[in-house]
């Protein structure tokens, strides 16, 4: 068996070699996938894995825009049409620095199969550029916007290809998307989501990846006949995720000891509340600061510069910063401190060695494309609510998400669980969200 994951990664690393998060990607999809291949005949021999792990379409392009000086500025803009089987490709932009087509292609290759557990009819796609937005203007943020969609256009629509958010990319940027498209294109149409409530948008969705981290933590822990209640827990990042999955652990009754930023981590002893946690949505999104600038209002925290915040005692963990951001040091400092739960709100943070040891310790470990899928869950409720033109209420779409982060569970299970009992959530996405992938192609045929 060894050696049929060997050959296959030996085959994908040919072509792929100079792409480490693709290759990280695919190597935790195959060791868990190809032994489920092997043991069951209507997929063996059919290269299915091979075929997905070929984007269907790779587009790059040159998006020029100018700057508030005046100055002609060039950046690269991508769009990885990952894989059409049950769906249009669906997807998040991401707009950072380090972009470039292996972080894409790892990210595209997971949302298939992130995808395709919702259970909602979305293919996998992912896209972006290298684009800072850090200390931008909103006027160069817009003009950026405009130009890099007056490309992307051509390439997707609402049956083809709907991108969304992703780090970098949230309302300001999805408007200002949206709008260059509404106009090249003459149309109205769900072409986005994440879209802002009076143009098209769902309630929740701004909540959906961070609400549904902590749903899926916390339906790990109902495995255990425990809860968030009275626990400590450890959250890195300050966006988007990292706020929501925050919001939903003080509503359960858990302590936020920290957040984080690529500066270094704050730590907050009495727990950060909902009154802290309004002044950080405020700081973050709307000046735009640094995670830091919490001490200037609550001088009691600790600023720890350059460090990530898995050093500090935890029950919970929660990494909703980026991938590759809890190494296997991380996992053993979490795991001697007694942590006995870890949930992903970002994509891939925790690195090979990371997961083996949680794996190993036997704790509740979801990796991000079963935990952090209630992002794009809900960008597919989104996209149900534009055809249907027609919104649904808050507690309508928040029960949705939760009915599916739970399914999600369930699929996990049923593929992940061992004779002892234990539950590998790793084998259990993959394995799951294979299956339905696998089975649309072999019924498309060879295309
Ligand atoms: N970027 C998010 C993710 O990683 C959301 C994608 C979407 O809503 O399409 O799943």
């Amino acid at each position: 068996m060894k050696s049929n994951i060997e050959s296959f990664l030996d085959l994908v690393k040919e072509r792929n070699g100079h792409e480490p998060e693709f290759l990280q990607a695919v190597e935790e999809v195959a060791e868990t996938v190809i032994p489920y291949i092997i043991e069951n005949d209507i997929y063996y021999g059919k290269n299915i894995l091979l075929r997905m792990v070929e984007p269907e379409r790779v587009v790059t392009f040159r998006v020029c825009w100018v700057d508030d000086k005046g100055e002609i500025r060039v950046n690269r803009g991508y769009r990885i049409q990952m894989n059409s089987a049950i769906g249009p490709y669906k997807g998040g932009l991401r707009f950072h620095p380090t972009v470039n087509m292996s972080i894409l292609k790892f990210l595209a290759f997971e949302q298939v199969f992130k995808n395709s557990l919702t259970t909602l009819p979305m293919g996998g796609g992912k896209g972006g550029s290298d684009f800072d937005p850090k200390g931008k203007s909103d006027n160069e943020i817009m003009r950026f916007c405009h130009s890099f969609m007056s490309e992307l256009f051509r390439h997707i629509g609402h049956n083809t290809d709907v991108p969304a958010g992703d780090i970098g990319v949230g309302a300001r940027e999805i408007g200002f998307l949206f709008g260059m498209y509404k106009k090249i294109s003459n149309g109205f149409t769900g072409v986005l989501t994440g879209k802002g409530m009076s143009w098209g948008g769902s309630l929740i969705r701004p909540e959906a990846t961070g609400y549904g981290t902590v749903y899926f933590a916390e339906k790990m822990l109902e495995t255990k006949e425990d809860s968030f209640k009275g626990k400590d827990v450890v959250i890195s990042g300050s966006g988007n995720v990292a706020q929501y999955a925050a919001e939903k652990t003080i509503q359960l009754g858990g302590k936020v000891l920290t957040l984080s930023d690529s500066s270094g981590y704050i730590y907050d002893e009495d727990g950060i509340d909902t009154e802290k946690l309004a002044f950080v949505m405020e700081l973050k999104n709307e000046r735009r600061g640094r995670i830091s600038e919490y001490l200037e209002t609550y001088p009691n925290a600790k600023f720890v510069k350059g460090r990530t915040p898995w050093e500090v005692k935890c029950d919970i963990a929660l990494p909703c910063a980026t991938q590759n951001e809890l190494n296997e040091d991380d996992a053993n400092t979490l795991l001697s401190n007694g942590c006995i739960c870890v949930s992903e709100g970002a994509n891939m943070p925790s690195t090979k060695g990371a997961i083996t040891a949680f794996h190993k310790a036997k704790i509740l470990f979801a990796p991000g494309k079963a935990s952090n899928a209630g992002g794009v869950a809900t960008s597919g409720l989104e996209m149900t609510q534009n055809s249907l033109r027609f919104n649904w209420t808050r507690e309508e779409v928040d029960l949705k998400l939760k009915e599916i982060m739970s399914n999600i569970h369930d699929s996990c299970t049923e593929y992940g669980k061992d004779e002892n009992g234990y539950i590998d959530y790793v084998k259990g996405a993959n394995i799951a969200g294979f299956v339905k992938v696998a089975d649309a192609m072999l019924a498309q045929g060879i295309v």
